[in-house]
């Protein structure tokens, strides 16, 4: 195929509209498919077609496989875009759409396979010279001597992770001997009943790391880039909250190397379309803990550094176009933020949902906001509480640290409670303006 025709976005909220827009602009027709909660998402009322898929609980629309494939089916969709969250790193679902005759836009199955489970990952990355975390080289067995003779060759404290985990979940962190052995049985519990499978490891548990990841986009033709790093070590409850790119303060030859290993990994598993290998760094080395196989949320940081559209280059490879870049036609150029707005209580953290009366974005050079919000616009309380992502960019860290300033304060949401006050005070926090703080500053700065 040379090119995808019309594409069926299973997603909602801004990424949907952010894949809508990137089909407007390649001249791929587009399906809305959407919860009845969902009727008047931005994304649905500008669709081409759109297809109500199921009741507002997303485990029965927005997870729900045969509607969605259904919904291909009868609209003559020939591509599905996954976006981020619900089924967007599932493989079955990959699977599939694949097996239903559509393109699904993103990798394999089989590679989407190897890289949700944590301990292959890891091997994975091992293999192609991706720096990774020390531990168990693989599953704990329930030899318990075993167990604690790994844990003494690592240090603690150690942090047990199950194979399947996800979305910060699964993880328990162990300082002493003593705690070791009740600790990986309580995560095996656990990991059985919560992802179906029992399989834990051992990791060094890493105190005051910050998360800087690699962006990567392949075209499973034997081509792969880097489009550079990003830092979101800005966290609550293992939430990003504010992104940005390049990461502060890191020596250029450490970065290539990292991302260079990255494009190594790639070609070496075969991968196809855009993802994220996720690092911890802490005292000037990298430690990979997960690749995510989908575009994320915090994308645009690297698209305004990089000119590349990420969301467009996943389309165009989905069609079996190859890459249109070389590493060598990608400049960095000046520094972006990004800060997420999500409904919800800023001192409580618990989500607002409701009408929304009034929204004003901000603009000027440099300001580009993804939201799917408009006056009037009622924020379901179903799903996740992000409502619109503010991304500035600038020369330098300082102006685009400026521009955010001025647009977080031109900001108007009204009738739901946002976090945005938050953001505005992070903005002006001088650690954070200095650059390189850890994935405890936020928390430790919630709690004062
Ligand atoms: P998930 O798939 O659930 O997101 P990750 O492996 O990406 O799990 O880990 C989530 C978060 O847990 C990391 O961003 C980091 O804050 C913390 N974490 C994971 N592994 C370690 C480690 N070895 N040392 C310190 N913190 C860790």
């Amino acid at each position: 195929m040379a090119k995808l025709e019309k594409v069926l976005i299973a997603n909602r909220g801004e990424i949907a509209l952010r894949i809508l827009r990137a089909c407007r602009e390649m001249g791929i027709g587009t399906v809305a498919v959407h919860s009845v909660a969902d009727r008047e998402l931005k994304h649905v009322l500008l669709a081409d077609e759109s297809v109500c898929i199921g009741p507002p609980a997303s485990t029965e629309s927005y997870l729900n496989v045969p509607a969605i494939i259904a919904a291909a089916e009868v609209t003559g969709a020939d591509g599905i875009h996954p976006g981020y969250g619900f089924l967007a790193e599932n493989a079955d679902f990959a699977d599939q759409v694949e097996k239903s005759g559509f393109v699904f836009i993103g990798p394999t199955a089989d590679t989407i396979r190897l890289m949700g489970d944590k301990v292959s990952a890891i091997n994975a990355m091992k293999k192609a010279g991706v720096p990774t975390v020390p531990g168990s080289d693989g599953p704990l067995t329930d030899d318990e001597e075993r167990t604690l003779s790994i844990a003494r060759e690592i240090g603690f404290p150690v942090i047990v992770k199950a194979a399947a985990g996800g979305g910060g979940r699964g993880m328990r962190v162990v300082h002493n001997r003593a705690a070791l052995i009740n600790s990986v049985q309580v995560t095996q519990s656990e990991a059985a009943a919560a992802f179906g499978s029992d399989v834990v490891y051992l990791e060094k548990f890493l105190q005051k790391p910050r998360h800087v990841e690699i962006q990567v986009i392949a075209d499973g033709q034997g081509n792969a880039i880097h489009l550079g790093d990003r830092d979101c070590s800005l966290q609550r409850r293992h939430q990003k909250v504010l992104e940005e790119a390049p990461a502060p303060d890191i020596p250029q030859d450490l970065r290539d190397q990292v991302a260079e290993a990255c494009v190594n990994a790639c070609i070496e598993i075969g991968y196809r379309g855009a993802g994220t290998f996720e690092f911890l760094f802490e005292d000037g080395g990298f430690y990979f803990i997960e690749m995510n196989t989908r575009v994320q949320v915090e994308h645009p940081v690297t698209e305004m550094i990089t000119g590349v559209d990420i969301v467009k280059e996943q389309l165009r490879i989905a069609g079996g176009a190859k890459l249109s870049f070389k590493q060598e036609d990608i400049q960095f150029r000046g520094h972006a933020f990004e800060c997420r707005i999500n409904a919800e209580d800023p001192k409580s953290f618990l989500p607002s949902p409701g009408k929304v009366t009034t929204f004003h974005a901000p603009g000027g050079l440099g300001v580009r906001v993804d939201s799917h919000l408009y006056d009037g616009y009622t924020v379901p309380p179903f799903y996740d509480s992000l409502i619109a992502k503010i991304i500035t960019y600038g020369e330098d860290r300082s102006v685009a640290l400026a521009r955010m300033t001025q647009a977080l304060d031109e900001l108007v949401v009204e009738g739901i409670r946002t976090n945005t006050a938050l953001h505005r005070d992070l903005v002006r926090d001088a650690a954070f303006a200095a650059g390189g703080v850890s994935i405890h500053y936020l928390e430790s700065k919630l709690e004062d």
